[in-house]
Parts: structure tokens; sequence; C-alpha cells
């Protein structure tokens, strides 16, 4: 990846995933495809990048279909797909790792200890090895995007942060690699998620929880605590500011609702997660 880089002429517009590639990973394939324009490359990369993941988590089943991959990414345009093993991108003795303190403490980063120092550092070293001029990250991980955003600002990487929508299954199920692992009654379930996600939402516009978000979180916890029976249990729900993450203090900004409805729910064992904008 140095060499080809260092000879490529063209500019890069990077799309980094950890495979197991569906329509929301292509979508910000064909986002890439758009930015690089015919004179720009669009570079994959697929890495199940294991400093992103605790030690009691999925890091072994994680799915890998490499040869899969591939083909969807050649239909969708990509260039160039960058595929590392672990031992090509990290040092066996590493020490230098970049750490973001602020955005990424609460949400999926108060759940998962360490998950966001391993984004970070794992997107820094694609950012560095693959040099690109734009990269496209999915809105359906959006503290990650807030994070990488920081990360980008703070540090000067040349580099502009595409974000793309959360593309959906038909039944509004946002797409993830995890769904994978859900039981074909769990899989029935998950909707539910969305459903009462979106719900809430109305509920708010429409005035029920006049301006305490605190009430309306408390009652879309008991909703998602029951969305899967006994199988679901809510690992947090949060209304927070679309920009700084913190907890929303009321629904409303200049005189429009304004916030971003944030939730992680596990349905069995698979730790799911999604979120919604105001509006
Ligand atoms: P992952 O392979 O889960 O690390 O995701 C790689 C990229 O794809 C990240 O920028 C994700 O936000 C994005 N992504 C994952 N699922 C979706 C989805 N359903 N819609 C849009 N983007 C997604």
């Amino acid at each position: 990846m140095v060499e080809w880089v260092r000879e490529c002429r063209a500019p890069r517009v990077l799309v980094p995933t950890m495979g197991a590639l569906h329509e929301g990973h292509l979508s910000l394939c064909r986002a890439a495809r758009d930015r690089a324009g015919e004179a720009g490359v669009v570079v994959a990369t697929i890495f199940v990048n294991p400093t992103q993941f605790g030690p009691n988590e999925d890091l072994d089943a994680y799915p890998r279909q490499l040869a899969a991959d591939l083909a969807a990414c050649e239909a969708v345009g990509v260039d160039v797909v960058f595929a590392p093993q672990a031992g090509d991108v990290y040092a066996s003795d590493a020490s230098v790792s970049i750490s973001e303190a602020t955005l990424a403490l609460g949400l999926c980063g108060g759940s998962r200890p360490g998950h966001f120092d391993g984004v970070c550092t794992v997107v820094a070293k694609l950012f560095n090895l693959t040099q690109p001029v734009a990269a496209v990250f999915g809105e359906k991980d959006y503290q990650q995007l807030a994070v990488i955003r920081r990360m980008v600002r703070d540090l000067n990487f040349p580099i502009e942060i595409v974000p793309g929508p959360t593309v959906r299954e038909a039944d509004g199920l946002a797409m993830s690699s995890r769904n994978a692992y859900l039981t074909p009654s769990q899989r029935q379930a998950a909707p539910g998620i969305q459903q009462a996600m979106v719900a809430l939402r109305e509920e708010i516009a429409a005035g029920k929880y006049e301006d305490s978000p605190s009430t309306a979180v408390e009652a879309l916890e008991g909703r998602l605590e029951q969305v899967a029976g006994s199988e679901s249990r809510v690992d947090y729900v949060a209304l927070v500011h679309p920009d700084t993450l913190q907890p929303l203090e009321s629904f409303w900004e200049d005189g429009e609702l304004r916030y971003r409805l944030i939730v992680a729910v596990f349905v069995g064992k698979t730790r799911l997660i999604d979120n919604i904008g105001a509006n």
C-alpha cells in the first residue's frame, strides 16, 4: 500500500470497513465513487481491527467473507481493496495510540472501554497508509463519525470526512454485519428498535414529553426492554445534542427541534446500535 500510494498520482477516497459487506457499506462505496469522480480512485479497506474489540467481545466470531466482499466492491466501482492482517498494521510491541477525550466517553464509549481508542488509532493508521483526500463514514455509527471528525480537526489530518446516511432493511432494521448473529425470531423482533425510536420522535414532536428529555428516555427504555421479550436488554438510550453528544436539556434549539436519539440494545447476545435525528 505504501509503495502503491507513492506511485499513485490520482486523489484517493477511502472507505474503511471491517468487511462482511452489506448495502450500507456499498452505499458508502458509491458515495466515495461520486466524490472521487473519474480522475479519483476509491480505496476500500477490509480489516477486523482487534484493538477496537473488548476482551469479551466478538472479535473471533466476527463474520469474514473476503471473496464475496471483493466481488461486491468491484461491482460498485471500488478500485483498490486493502485487506491487511493485524501483523501488517500493528507492531507486536506497539506503544502509541490515539485517544479522543470528550466525545468518546459516553454512549458506546461508556459501554465499550477503549473501543474508540482502537477506532481512532486504526483510522489514523489507514489515513497514513492510504493518504486520501476524503473518507466516507456511515451515520449508523453516529458517535464514531463525531469522534473521527474531532480527530481529523484536532490532529490536522488534511482529509474531508463525508457522512453517509444509515441504510435499512425493508422492515426498518439498520443494516449491520452483526445482524447475521440473530436467530430467526430475534431477527423478526429487531425492527421493533427502530419502530420504537420513530414512535418516540413522533411523540416528542407532538409535545407528549413537554420539554423533558429524561422522561422520554425512560419511556423508550421501557419499550426497548420489551422489544424481543425476555431476550432484549437495553444497554443505553440517550437523547443528546447532535454535535456535542452531551445529554440534551431541551428538545428545542433556536425554535427548532434538534437532537440525536441514540440507542444500544442487546437482542440475545447481539448488541445492536441505531440512531435517528429530530426530523
Ligand atoms: P463496519 O464494517 O461496521 O466497521 O462499518 C464500516 C463503515 O460502514 C462505517 O463507516 C459504518 O458507519 C458504515 N455502516 C455500517 N452499517 C451501515 C449502514 N446500515 N448504513 C450506512 N453505513 C453503515
